[in-house]
């Protein structure tokens, strides 16, 4: 299981990754963006640890932080990453514990929102082919009856695995969809920020 503790710590341990790697997703979107989405991650991902303490329960905890997101972040990634953590929040109850199999539906949840606001497939070189293979890692692994760490650690590798493969796709929505063939080559900053999700799930669980 997965306390609501473990939940707030799984956030700020996020927020601390993103902190870290903020110049490097400055320097992956400069390649083929605007060179924000590092400060962009830094500053939602920050506020939304400033708002932990608030939260009882495990809906209003992931509610508030995808919130939070939505309003401080600014870029593109704020509004689908905050619809994530939202509908993520939305698909819980009024508990104060997940159990790997409801932290995998609930994360799909968020996972089918934010592809529906972004419009996007998998493919689109986007934090979707980031985000996607992890979760079906993360399902495989519920279906197997594999407990916390080991399916935290099959999620963080698919991630990365995704995150790696977006390189040499065109990108086909955000930014760097304006540059067509030229954004073939680079690495989607979204995805990679995304596979922090699951480093930190990772952190909070080993
Ligand atoms: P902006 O492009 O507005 O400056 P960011 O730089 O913070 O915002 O975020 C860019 C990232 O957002 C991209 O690398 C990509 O992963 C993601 N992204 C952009 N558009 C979409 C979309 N329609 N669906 C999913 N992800 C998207
Ligand atoms: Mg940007
Ligand atoms: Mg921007």
């Amino acid at each position: 299981d997965l306390t609501i503790d473990q939940l707030a710590d799984w956030l700020r341990r996020f927020a601390g990754i993103v902190e870290q790697n903020k110049s490097y997703l400055t320097d992956l979107d400069s390649a083929i963006g605007d060179a924000d989405h590092g400060a962009n991650m830094a500053r939602g991902t920050a506020a939304v640890v400033s708002h932990l303490d608030e939260a009882n329960t495990v809906d209003a905890l992931l509610k508030k932080a995808g919130m939070t997101l939505v309003s401080t972040v600014g870029g593109t990634s704020g509004p689908l990453y905050g619809t994530l953590l939202m509908k993520m929040g939305m698909a819980t109850g009024n508990v104060t514990q997940l159990s790997t199999a409801e932290f995998a539906r609930a994360f799909r949840a968020g996972l089918d929102g934010l592809i529906a606001r972004g419009k996007t497939e998998l493919g689109d070189k986007t934090m979707v082919d980031a985000l996607a293979p992890a979760l079906d890692a993360l399902d495989a692994s519920v279906a197997d009856g594999a407990q916390w760490p080991d399916a935290a650690a099959a999620a963080a590798a698919a991630a990365a695995a995704g995150r790696d493969a977006t390189t040499p796709l065109i990108a086909r929505k955000g930014r760097a969809s304006y540059l067509g063939e030229r954004s073939i080559g680079h690495m989607d900053p979204g995805a990679a920020s995304s596979t922090y999700l699951f480093d930190a799930l990772v952190e909070v669980l080993g």
